[in-house]
């Protein structure tokens, strides 16, 4: 125990020197070998107990956060400073649009990672593939030893993460909100609204993203149909509860069948730009007993 105490002790004096300029040199290697060395020795003082304190102090917090009703993952991280991307990969969230009331998420206070240290995991090379200086991670989480039990979650603040949601939080909404339950149907930019348009009503709304990127049922439901619709493109179309119907049109590929029961969040097709279209894009309608709707109304 005191061996710990002192570790952290010699790892804060380090920490303090780097602050003020007063050690060039400051790698988890040096810090290591001065807390062997001083590990044999009855050095103590108040001072560096402080320091210690002041070295504990900089870890960096996590929040666990309930989802309740309303709640968006923008509207999440918005509330705490972090990134999208921050809450979605520290809880391997596949779908942003698909977090649920009472689920527990957990995420650091800055943005970047919370990491969960795999058998073999070492500091260097997370450091690396996050790309971040291993001394971040070191401080982040107030480390006293290179050794990373497996098991351990990290802090890695900063950490470079694919950022699936760099488009989503472009997406423009409008409309009533109306809760239904729906999720997106996909990450994307929104690149035409529901209602007149070049002299011609558009029944949905567009949703812009990469080919092959997926499309969600929003809601759980029944494939009414699924394949090729003429100026759709291919498309399905799922019936939910409630006379409510959606549709996914000018897919590159369709991944459910006719009569197949769908969960809200499956991936029922991928994004392309087949029929009357004239790039990669979503095409998505909903109807509420056989008549159109405006789908911004009903998406979170
Ligand atoms: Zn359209």
């Amino acid at each position: 125990m005191f061996k710990l105490i002192l570790s952290g002790l010699v790892a804060a004096l380090l920490v303090t020197m780097l602050f003020t300029g007063t050690v060039a040199a400051h790698s988890i290697e040096d810090v290591e070998a001065m807390v062997a060395e001083l590990a044999e020795s009855d050095y103590y003082s108040p001072e560096l107990c402080m320091s210690y304190l002041d070295y504990k102090q900089q870890r960096v917090e996590v929040i666990t956060y309930t989802v309740s009703k309303g709640d968006t993952l923008i509207g999440i991280s918005e509330k705490f400073g972090v990134s999208l991307a921050t809450i979605s990969e520290s809880n391997k969230i596949e779908n942003p649009n698909l977090i649920r009331v009472g689920q527990q998420l957990q995420f650091p206070a800055v943005t970047g990672l919370l990491y969960t240290v795999a058998q073999g995991d070492e500091l260097t090379a997370l450091a690396k593939k996050y790309e971040v200086d291993y001394e971040v991670i070191w401080f982040a989480n107030s480390l006293d030893s290179k050794e990373l039990a497996p098991g351990t979650r990290l802090v890695i603040p900063g950490a470079k993460m694919p950022d699936p949601l760099l488009q989503a939080r472009s997406v423009s909404r409008g409309g009533t909100k109306v809760n239904c339950g729906f999720v997106w149907p996909m990450l994307g930019k929104l690149s035409s609204n529901y209602g007149m348009r070049k002299g011609s009503f558009h029944w949905g709304i567009d949703i812009t993203g990469r080919v092959g990127a997926p499309i969600y049922a929003v809601a759980p439901g029944v494939v009414t149909s699924s394949g090729w619709g003429g100026s759709y493109g291919y498309m399905v179309h799922l019936q939910h509860k409630s006379g409510i119907s959606t549709l996914y049109a000018h897919a590159t590929k369709l991944n459910v069948a006719k009569g197949d029961e769908v969960s809200q969040g499956d991936i029922i097709a991928y994004v392309g730009s087949t029929g009357n279209s004239t790039g990669p894009h979503l095409h998505f309608e909903v109807k509420v007993h056989g008549r159109h709707v405006n789908p911004l109304s009903h998406l979170p």
